[in-house]
């Protein structure tokens, strides 16, 4: 952390000041500075008088204490529940994942694909989900960090299968229905974008029909099926319009009878919830 001064103090530990110009008073935070003793962070204004600050410190000293013990009981619980246990379960749409105890002292996977039924367009008429099931050994002990790692990553790998098996051959098709011509289609783990889409190189000037490279992000598999035909659809749209232009979303809102801001909006509730099981510290 930058800060302008650091004062030390009985209780709190330290006093981390800040200056900044914009500020008009005292404001105070749970200082996170990564180590085990914790301390308060004061943004303060430009022309700030130390003895002032310190009064105002007094002052407030029994709700500076109660915000720091509630900011260190937060954190906790958060690092104190494992993100996956027995009682883990995703069901979506196209994938069902859980976890299952074992007789043994191994980790085995039971996996069924899914059955898509769709009609030449693209759309999908029967969906009935894949299955993965993680068998753990039944003394499994969640609180352990390789077990936590272990787990995701036969969760993560288990979705990037199953989205190659379901969301290419539905890609496929869209672009088929919209005459478009797709070099390359791949899976990876962004947590970032759904999807993106780039001009393909052409080494040769005598091929004159343009084809496009489209990413889909495995995470996209856990959305319901008529949020996916966003994602697909909106990255099918970009082979015509590189840009979020008024003529792209005129052509994806055709393309999607109208309910593009609809599912768009419906789209952002599973911006941040469909990671909740992934680790932020892992690359993935
Ligand atoms: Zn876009």
């Amino acid at each position: 952390m930058i800060c302008d001064k650091i004062l030390e103090d009985r209780e709190f530990g330290h006093l981390y000041i800040i200056v900044n110009a914009r500020a008009v008073r005292y404001t105070f935070r749970p200082a996170n500075d990564g180590t085990p003793q914790v301390g308060i962070r004061v943004t303060v204004p430009a022309r700030y008088d130390l003895k002032d600050l310190q009064l105002s410190v007094e002052k407030m000293r029994p709700q500076l204490l109660a915000m720091l013990q509630r900011s260190q009981a937060a954190k906790n619980k958060k690092s104190e529940q494992p993100r996956i246990g027995w009682d883990f379960r995703i069901e979506t749409d196209c994938i069902h994942i859980s976890l299952m105890k074992g007789t043994g002292p191994k980790y085995l996977l039971h996996r069924l694909p899914g059955q898509i039924k769709m009609d030449e367009q693209g759309e999908v008429l029967i969906m009935k989900p894949a299955v993965l099931e993680i068998y753990c050994p039944p003394d499994c002990d969640f609180e352990k960090k390789i077990v936590q790692e272990f787990i995701e990553r036969a969760i993560v790998e288990g979705i990037r299968n199953h989205a190659k098996v379901q969301l290419l051959p539905r890609l496929l098709a869209y672009a088929n229905r919209y005459g478009i011509q797709l070099n390359e289609v791949k899976i990876n783990s962004s947590k970032g974008r759904w999807g993106s889409c780039s001009l393909h190189k052409q080494r040769t000037l005598l091929n004159s029909k343009k084809s496009y490279n489209i990413n889909l992000s495995l995470f996209t598999l856990l959305l319901p099926l008529h949020l996916q035909k966003l994602i697909l659809l909106h990255e099918l749209t970009h082979t015509l319009y590189m840009d979020h232009s008024p003529a792209f979303h005129a052509k994806l809102d055709a393309w999607l009878g109208g309910k593009e801001a609809e599912l768009d909006k419906e789209l952002k509730k599973y911006k941040t919830t469909i990671f909740s099981f992934v680790n932020e510290e892992n690359p993935t």
